[in-house]
C-alpha cells in the first residue's frame, strides 16, 4: 500500500501533526538541532516557556515570545492546504496538532484540535477580555489590557495542563478514525504517544524526516518532508455515496 491508496480507501482520516508540519512554512522547531534551542538564549526554551518563568519574569517571557513565537505572517504550506482539501472532500474528519501557529485554519481546515493552544487567542488574566495577537506584538514590555491586567496568550506553557475539551475531542476523533496519519513529530513529546494508543482503525501512517520509536508499528513509514509528501497526493471525491 502506498499513501495514495490508503487515502483513497479512507473516509475518516485523522491527521496528528507536530512541529515538522510547519517547518516548511518557515517556523522553526525549537526542539530540533537547528531550532530555537541553539539560537543564543541564556535560558533554554523549556524554561522560558514554563508557567513559573512567565510568572516570575514576564518581561523576558514576552521578549522571547514576541521574537520567536509570533509568526503572524507565516503562510500555510502544501501539507496544510492538502489537509483542508481532504476535509472538504469528506475524507478527513479532524486535524489534531501540537502547533500553535493557526496555519491549518488559515489553509481552510474546519475541525482542528489545538492541543497546545493558539497564538491567535489571547485573554486578559484579570477581566478575561479577548485580544488579537497584534496587541502583544505591538506592545512593549508586558502587554496590558485596558483594565491593567496582563494579556496572556492562550498557549499551553510547560507545567500547564491541556484543555480537557480539546483533549476529549481529539481522542474521540482518533477513536472513530479509519486511518491515522502522524506527521512531523517524533512522538516523544508528551502527550503525543498517548493519543496514538486510542486508534482502532486500519492504517497508521508515519511521515517524519527522521526515524521515530514508532516506525516499526506503522503500516507505512515515509522519511521525507510532510509538505512534499502530502503535496503530491491527489484528492478523489468519495464514491459509492449518493451525491444528492
Ligand atoms: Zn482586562
Amino acid at each position: 500500500m502506498d499513501l495514495q491508496q490508503i487515502i483513497d480507501e479512507s473516509s475518516r482520516i485523522v491527521f496528528f501533526g507536530g512541529a515538522g508540519v510547519s517547518t516548511e512554512s518557515g517556523i522553526p522547531d525549537f526542539r530540533s538541532v537547528d531550532g530555537l534551542y541553539h539560537q543564543h538564549y541564556d535560558v533554554p526554551p523549556e524554561e522560558l516557556l514554563s508557567r513559573t518563568y512567565f510568572n516570575r519574569h514576564p518581561e523576558a517571557f514576552f521578549r522571547f515570545y514576541r521574537d520567536k513565537m509570533l509568526p503572524l505572517n507565516a503562510q500555510p504550506n502544501a501539507a496544510h492546504r492538502k489537509l483542508a482539501e481532504l476535509e472538504a472532500a469528506g475524507r478527513l474528519s479532524a486535524v489534531v496538532t501540537q502547533n500553535i501557529d493557526g496555519l491549518h485554519q488559515k489553509a481552510g481546515s474546519k475541525r482542528v484540535y489545538e492541543l497546545h493552544g493558539s497564538i491567535w487567542r489571547n485573554f486578559c488574566m484579570s477581566c478575561g477580555m479577548a485580544w488579537p495577537p497584534e496587541a502583544i506584538r505591538d506592545s512593549e514590555g508586558v502587554p496590558r489590557c485596558s483594565c491593567g491586567g496582563i494579556i496572556k496568550p492562550d498557549v499551553v506553557l510547560y507545567e500547564e495542563g491541556l484543555d480537557n475539551e480539546v483533549v476529549s475531542g481529539a481522542v474521540h476523533a482518533i477513536r472513530q478514525a479509519d486511518t491515522l496519519i502522524i506527521a512531523g513529530t517524533s512522538l516523544t513529546v508528551y502527550p503525543a504517544a498517548g493519543f496514538v494508543t486510542c486508534f482502532r482503525g486500519r492504517y497508521v501512517v508515519l511521515i517524519n524526516r527522521d526515524a521515530t520509536p514508532y516506525d516499526s508499528q506503522a503500516d507505512l513509514v515515509i522519511h521525507r518532508k510532510v509538505g512534499e509528501v502530502l503535496g503530491a497526493i491527489e484528492v478523489h471525491p468519495l464514491t459509492g455515496t449518493p451525491s444528492s
